[in-house]
């Protein structure tokens, strides 16, 4: 049995990524230390004889007993009103904590993943973005925590291909949804949802028009463990191309929810991208992969995940 640690395991990308590596026959090791997660992502998982949970902060030393074939490394705030308010934490886990996952991984000699982000293209010139397009990011903009770290996790990964002859891959992993989105997370997907089956004003930034491609989670793990069994070394990009704009985004999820709210147009935030679209290229002719899931058919799953949970409070961290 192959053995996988997942690095912010218990976050949105990484409880679905566990659930999938348990089904494909991984047992695996789930490294968090919530900071931007609730434990009941992973608890339908817990008693699960190939599962383990270990409350960790991977800034720290990272100690796991054991072989480990793979390490996946996802712990860090993605959504950008977690990083705008945890923006030391964000580097750190970016920096620190991807040199302590990467220690692991050669300690253990294991293939390493690093979930890396469109982010790294900022706000970009070239359209779609390709992985050999360098960016136009920022650094001390208030995104520059985020797309930064990542930034320099990335180069980190690759000198430790390069300096150690570890087994590296780099994602770069594109605006992604799905149920165990938090409603108070500030991503646009579910806050239009929460706002629109609340019957609030659903908030568009600006007047809408800069553009996302927007990736059914499920299509996004699909791709994420061909890559992880494959021999590539990326950066490789997964996402969906179906690029929209967010106004048309706010409407596709007013239409879906039934909602009688309003689109109220609210201020846009400092360097906030103007147009994103992945080139998929790389990972359709190495893994045959393409998301399968059209906008509609994620969007309504979604929906009716957002329906079947209580009203949430917004909290400490917009929870
Ligand atoms: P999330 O906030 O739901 O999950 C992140 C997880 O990391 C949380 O469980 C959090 O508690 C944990 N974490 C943060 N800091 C930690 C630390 N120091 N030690 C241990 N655990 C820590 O976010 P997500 O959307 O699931 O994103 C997961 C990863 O994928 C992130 O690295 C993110 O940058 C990347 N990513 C996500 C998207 C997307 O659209 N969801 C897009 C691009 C990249
Ligand atoms: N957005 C919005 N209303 C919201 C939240 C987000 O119009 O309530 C916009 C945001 O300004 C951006 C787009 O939706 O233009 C996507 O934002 P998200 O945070 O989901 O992803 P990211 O900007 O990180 O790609």
């Amino acid at each position: 049995m192959r053995r996988a640690v997942i690095t912010g395991g218990a976050g949105f990308l990484g409880s679905h990524l566990c659930e999938r590596l348990l089904g494909s026959g991984y047992e695996v090791v789930c490294l968090d230390n919530f900071l931007t997660s609730e434990p009941g992502n992973i608890a339908h998982l817990m008693g699960h004889e190939s599962f383990r949970l270990t409350r960790t902060d991977v800034t720290g030393y990272i100690h796991v007993v054991g072989d480990v074939d793979v390490v996946l490394h996802f712990a860090s705030p993605a959504s950008p009103i977690d990083y705008l308010q945890l923006p030391i934490e964000t580097l750190k886990v970016g920096s620190i904590g991807t040199m302590h996952a990467l220690g692991l991984a050669k300690e253990k000699g294991a293939r390493f993943l690093l979930a890396s982000t469109s982010e790294v293209y900022g706000d970009p010139q070239t359209h779609p973005q390709p992985e050999d397009y360098w960016g136009h990011v920022n650094p001390v903009g208030p995104r520059g925590v985020y797309d930064e770290a990542k930034r320099f996790a990335e180069a980190m990964t690759t000198a430790y291909r390069t300096h150690h002859g570890l087994d590296t891959a780099i994602v770069r992993i594109f605006n992604t949804y799905g149920p165990r989105m938090r409603a108070h997370d500030g991503r646009a997907i579910p806050t239009f949802i929460r706002q629109a089956l609340a019957g609030e004003p659903i908030t568009v930034s600006g007047d809408g028009s800069q553009t996302r491609s927007v990736c059914y989670v499920d299509d996004l793990v699909r791709g994420l463990i061909q890559f992880v069994e494959s021999d590539g070394h990326g950066p490789m990009n997964l996402g969906n191309p179906h690029e929209l704009s967010i106004l048309e985004l706010a409407r596709e999820v007013k239409r879906l929810t039934g909602s009688v709210s309003p689109i109220e147009f609210i201020a846009k935030p400092q360097d906030d991208p103007m147009i994103r679209r992945p080139d998929i290229s790389l990972a359709t002719r190495n893994l045959s992969w393409k998301p399968q899931v059209p906008l509609e058919e994620g969007l309504t799953r979604t929906i009716e995940w957002f329906r079947g949970q209580a009203p949430t409070e917004e909290g400490a961290l917009g929870r």
